[in-house]
C-alpha cells in the first residue's frame, strides 16, 4: 500500500496524560499486535510528553504535536512550539486548527487565517500536518455546514503551494460530535468529505485531491469505526477520548 493511500489513524490525547496513565497507554499500544499494512498510526500526546512517548513507543507508530507556532524561527516566544524545533527533535507530524484551539480557552481563539498560516509554516518546516475543520451545531442546523467547512479549507488552500498537499491531511471534525458521544453518521461524514475532496480537486488539482487523506474525528469508537471506514471518502480517523484506551487498538484494526 503506497504511504499516501494508507488510512491514517490519529490519536489526540489532548491535555491528558499523567506519567502513570501515559505509561499504561504506551504499553497498550506496544503490546497491541501488528498494525495493519493499510494503516498509518500517529499519536499526539501533550507537549510535555512528546519526548517520553517518542522514546518509549513502538517505532512503527509516529508521534505528533497537538499544535505548533506561527513563527518560522525559534526565539523569544514563551510557551510556543516552533515547527522547526519539532522537526529538529525528530517529530514529523503536527495537528493544526483543532476546534478547541479555534475556540480558545477563555482567550481569543485561532482564526481561519492563523490556522492556515500555521499549516504553511509547519509544512515548510518539513512536518506533515493534520489540519482540522468542522462546523458547530448551530451552523449545521442553519444549513451552513458546507459553507463553513469549505471556507476554513479555502483559507488553508490559499496559503499552500500545490506540492505542499502531499504533506497535508484534512481532519473533518464536526464540533457537535467532539467529546459528546454523538458520532456523525457515515452518511453525514461522507457528504462533507466528498465536498472537501471536490473542493481540492477544483482549487488545487485532480491528483492532489485523489491522494489527499480526509479523516473523520468526533466520538469515534471501535464500534463506530467499521461503518465509517466503508465510505469512499473517509480515509481514517482522528480519535480523542478513545485514544486513551484499548479501544484505540480496535479502531486501528477496523481499517483492514
Ligand atoms: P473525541 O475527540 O474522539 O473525544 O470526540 C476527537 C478530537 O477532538 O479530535
Amino acid at each position: 500500500v503506497p504511504p499516501q493511500k494508507r488510512y491514517l489513524i490519529g490519536g489526540n490525547w489532548k491535555a491528558n496524560g499523567t506519567l502513570a496513565q501515559t505509561a499504561g497507554i504506551v504499553k497498550i499500544l506496544n503490546q497491541g499486535g501488528a498494525i495493519p499494512l493499510e494503516a498509518e498510526v500517529v499519536i499526539a500526546p501533550p507537549a510535555h510528553l512528546l519526548g517520553y512517548v517518542k522514546d518509549n513507543l513502538r517505532p512503527d507508530v509516529a508521534v505528533s504535536a497537538q499544535n505548533s507556532a506561527l513563527t518560522t524561527k525559534p526565539g523569544a516566544f514563551t510557551g510556543e512550539l516552533p515547527a522547526v524545533l519539532l522537526k529538529d527533535f525528530g517529530l514529523n507530524w503536527v495537528i493544526v486548527g483543532h476546534s478547541e484551539r479555534r475556540e480558545g480557552f477563555g482567550g481569543p481563539g485561532e482564526t481561519d487565517d492563523v490556522v492556515a498560516t500555521k499549516t504553511k509554516v509547519a509544512v515548510d518546516a518539513g512536518l506533515h500536518v493534520m489540519a482540522c475543520v468542522g462546523e458547530k451545531l448551530e451552523q449545521r442546523e442553519a444549513g451552513k455546514t458546507t459553507e463553513v467547512v469549505l471556507s476554513q479549507l479555502n483559507a488553508i488552500a490559499s496559503k499552500l503551494a500545490r506540492e505542499d498537499w502531499s504533506k497535508v491531511v484534512i481532519a473533518y471534525e464536526p464540533v457537535w460530535a467532539i467529546g459528546t458521544g454523538k458520532v456523525a453518521t457515515p452518511e453525514q461524514a461522507q457528504e462533507v468529505h466528498e465536498s472537501i475532496r471536490a473542493f481540492v480537486k477544483e482549487k488545487v488539482g485532480a491528483q492532489q485531491a485523489a491522494l489527499l487523506r480526509i479523516i473523520y474525528g468526533g466520538s469515534v469508537k471501535g464500534s463506530s469505526a467499521p461503518g465509517l471506514i466503508l465510505k469512499p471518502d473517509i480515509d481514517g480517523f482522528l480519535v480523542g477520548g478513545a485514544s486513551l484506551t484499548s479501544d484505540f487498538v480496535t479502531i486501528i484494526r477496523a481499517v483492514k
